[in-house]
């Protein structure tokens, strides 16, 4: 057998295969192009042939190789955290924009650390502090930080609770916003990922009401909030935000067109 009838009967996404041959025998895209039609090693066929079979159980790519890209920088992902999305990246663009230098930025429900870290190292002068529940996902997000050079401070926190008195002048998350009935929730990379980092467990705005409420006594004076939230939930956020008395209140759309990161100012 040849490598193109290698990837070929794997029945993956050609770039899902690619990604996953890459990942166990170092050999790239350019270099599968040129070696397409030479017969396969079979040490080759012996550690691709099972990733393939993870994944097509399911199992997403970025569990299987353990890492994901996120604003162009490579963050280590295990089960314990969801998977960066590229959406996200949306949300530390419009807090790159608010955080003026030596700002104060918190980051709520970290996970992985994509969103502190990436704030950081676009802008060295933040004074990045990040929380997440899950002690599993508290050692990722170190472990992203001590790898890329980020200088953080994480607390295992329930969102604001151990955090003492501090205040910020930009607050931002990417909370579990998924309603606990939502179909998606039993489908594709989503069965994999923890479900705690994805679903409230109720309406989908339960995490983002105790964000918003909490925010109101913990933003300095002009400080902004922005979160992520489903591509539902816009008018339901900035209803919540211009109760809580919040300025400015908008949405923003994602790469898709939809309204996906609603902030305010205090
Ligand atoms: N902040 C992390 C991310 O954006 C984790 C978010 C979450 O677990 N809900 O990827």
């Amino acid at each position: 057998m040849n490598y193109s009838a290698l990837l070929l009967q794997s029945g993956l996404d050609k770039i899902d295969a690619q990604v996953l041959f890459h990942h166990c025998t170092g050999k790239n895209r350019a270099w599968l192009i040129g070696h397409g039609q030479d017969e396969v090693d079979p040490a080759h066929a012996k550690v691709f042939n099972p990733l393939a079979a993870r994944r097509r159980t399911g199992e997403p790519v970025a569990y299987i190789v353990g890492t994901r890209e996120f604003f162009g920088r490579d963050f280590v992902v295990n089960p314990s955290v969801l998977i960066p999305r590229p959406d996200t990246e949306l949300l530390v663009e419009l807090a790159l924009e608010r955080a003026g230098d030596g700002a104060s930025v918190l980051d709520l429900g970290t996970g992985s650390g994509c969103i502190p870290i990436t704030l950081k190292l676009e802008h060295l002068d933040l004074d990045v502090s990040a929380v997440d529940l899950s002690p599993a996902a508290l050692i990722v997000a170190q472990t992203n930080a001590s790898g890329l050079e980020a200088a953080i401070r994480f607390f295992q926190s329930d969102w604001y609770q151990a955090l003492g008195d501090a205040h910020f002048d930009v607050i931002v998350s990417n909370p579990p916003y998924i309603e606990q009935n939502d179909h998606h929730l039993s489908e594709g990379d989503l069965r994999f990922e923890p479900r705690s980092a994805l679903s409230d467990e109720g309406d989908g705005l339960v995490h983002i009401r105790s964000i918003i409420s909490g925010a109101t006594s913990r933003l300095n004076e002009n400080g902004w909030l922005l979160f992520e939230h489903g591509w539902d939930q816009s008018a339901a956020c900035r209803a919540l935000l211009d109760a809580a008395g919040f300025d400015e209140v908008q949405s923003w759309r994602d790469l898709s067109g939809i309204e996906r990161v609603t902030g305010g100012r205090l």
